[in-house]
């Protein structure tokens, strides 16, 4: 099993097999130091083929599988994970950049978590009851697995994700093929050997590989019936677009700008306090960072000047990594996205740098916690996702003003409301367009509760029982018997 002082995982999983890449080879980083932790060698154009051939083999005899079957082997991975989970989170530090005690505390407990919440929920699901629709026949719904299931991650959350995606796919009684991030392969390839183990064989394969080569090769084949994407707004309308060709179920879970609606009677103590966490939490590498704050005119300026304070206080890049609240960006690349999303805003003079708005002197692709005001609606910063650690603050007057610039949005994934007035909180709740909204809280998810947008957002749910709906098919089968009795 891992451990970061031994050598890195970096075979793929295919066919019950731990095979090395035979693609090509791509250096992987850790973005806190910019150093190479190792190279991998992605799937071969043969080895993506080899992998979607596996899991279409194995799909006849893991759909017959009972769930009972699949919840206990469910289970023996989520226990295989935690008796591992310091080492795993060790990968998902290194691979990523964020705090050790941040990947150990939050990513691997919801990961566990994830592949138990599947293996119970897989045993008790209830559907339509069946029934005589027509004289002497009896009607019966089924809820099937849909076969080969192509899973394309992102690198925010490399295992949890992993976990998302995984853990309902094979509870619904569907194979896998679970391709990574190019940038984070290195805690799911740790977790390859035990898969290996645990499941029968091709009944998941993990492949590494870039998206427009390995993820198309993916999308493309006939024989993959359902693609499930966590990843950029293009990205799935690319996906889309080839999947329509073999028309392949899709569940799109895509980016997000989540509006966090502050009223005058807000608790200030409270507001401030959750941005500064949940605003900024893996460097706003979040799809449903609390991001795009609208601030009442009675308590915006008093919003702006203590959140500032305290976003100035968060602590990254420090030597002794247990006192780090934020790691890097992910890449050079990302962290110049987001830098140029900054100088773009700051270039209009209505808007104010409350503090941060600068790259880390250090190395690591790290990026100042950022923190800017007097932004407007049709502000690009406050329009598009910059996935990085920067919060606008918007001003309003009237509520109704607030909720109409918040729905008025391409991304419709995370949203909250801060009030101590009940009755404004539900009727706000009621009116945002959202995959879900918070009250007095942001970015909390459970197992039990679904996740997914609306809009660009995508489609689709993650965790819950409405996941396993997503991963199965809805079947009549009508027995004819007459009526002689
Ligand atoms: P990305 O779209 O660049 O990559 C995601 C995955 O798609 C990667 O594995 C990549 O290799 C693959 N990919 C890229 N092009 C492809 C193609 N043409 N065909 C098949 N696969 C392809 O996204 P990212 O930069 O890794 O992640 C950040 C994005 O993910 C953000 O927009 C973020 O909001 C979103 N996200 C959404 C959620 C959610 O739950 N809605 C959660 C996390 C991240």
């Amino acid at each position: 099993m891992p451990v970061a002082q031994t050598p890195l995982s970096t075979a793929l999983l295919i066919d019950g097999e731990l095979v090395a890449g035979e693609g090509v080879v791509e250096p992987i980083l850790n973005p806190a130091t910019g150093q190479v932790l190792t190279p991998i060698a992605e799937a071969s154009a043969e080895q993506t083929e080899a992998a979607i051939l596996a899991a279409h083999r194995a799909f006849a005899g893991w759909a017959r599988t009972t769930p009972q079957q699949r919840s206990n082997l469910l289970l023996e991975i989520a226990s295989t994970i935690e008796q591992h989970a310091d080492a795993f989170a060790r990968l998902e530090a290194l691979n990523c950049g964020k705090p050790l005690h941040l990947a150990r505390k939050d990513d691997l407990s919801a990961t566990v978590d994830v592949f138990r919440f599947f293996a119970g929920a897989v045993r008790c699901q209830t559907g339509q009851l069946s029934g005589e629709y027509v004289p002497g026949y009896t009607s019966m719904v089924r809820r099937d697995p849909i076969g080969v299931v192509a899973s394309i991650a992102p690198w925010n959350y490399p295992i949890m994700m992993a976990a998302w995606k995984i853990a309902p796919a094979l509870a619904a009684g569907n194979t896998l093929v679970f391709k990574p991030s190019e940038h984070t392969p290195l805690s799911i390839l740790a977790l390859a050997p035990a898969l290996a183990r645990i499941l029968p064989r091709g009944v998941i394969n993990i492949i590494c590989g870039g998206g427009e080569n390995v993820g198309a090769h993916l999308v493309g084949h006939p024989k993959v019936r359902m693609v499930s994407l966590t990843g950029d707004i293009v990205t799935g309308q690319k996906i889309l677009s080839t999947a329509a060709k073999t028309l392949k179920r899709t569940h799109l879970e895509l980016g997000g700008k989540a509006p966090v609606i502050v009223c005058d009677d807000a608790d200030l103590q409270a507001v401030v306090e959750g941005v500064r966490a949940y605003g900024y939490y893996n460097a706003g590498q979040d799809c449903t960072s609390a991001c795009r704050i609208y601030a009442q005119a009675g308590i915006h300026d008093r919003l702006v000047a203590e959140l500032g304070a305290a976003v100035s206080s968060i602590r990254y890049a420090g030597a002794h990594d247990a006192d780090n609240e934020i790691g890097p960006l992910i890449s050079t690349r990302q962290r110049d996205r987001v830098s140029s999303f900054v100088e773009r805003a700051l270039s209009q003079p209505h808007v104010e740098c409350v503090t941060g708005a600068a790259m880390h002197a250090g190395p690591g692709f790290y990026y100042q916690p950022t923190l800017l005001a007097g932004c407007r609606q049709t502000d690009e910063i406050v329009q598009r996702e910059v996935f990085g650690p920067v919060v606008t603050v918007t001003r309003f007057d009237e509520l109704a003003q607030a909720v109409d610039w918040a729905n008025d949005s391409e991304y419709g994934l995370a949203s909250s409301v801060w009030t101590q007035n009940l009755d404004k909180a539900m009727q706000v709740a009621a009116r945002l367009q959202y995959g879900c909204t918070w009250i007095n809280s942001h970015f909390m998810l459970v197992s039990e509760m679904p996740h997914g947008g609306l809009k660009r957002s995508g489609y689709g749910k993650d965790l819950s029982s409405d996941s396993l709906q997503d991963y199965s098919v809805v079947r009549h089968i009508m027995a004819r018997h007459g009526q002689h009795l």
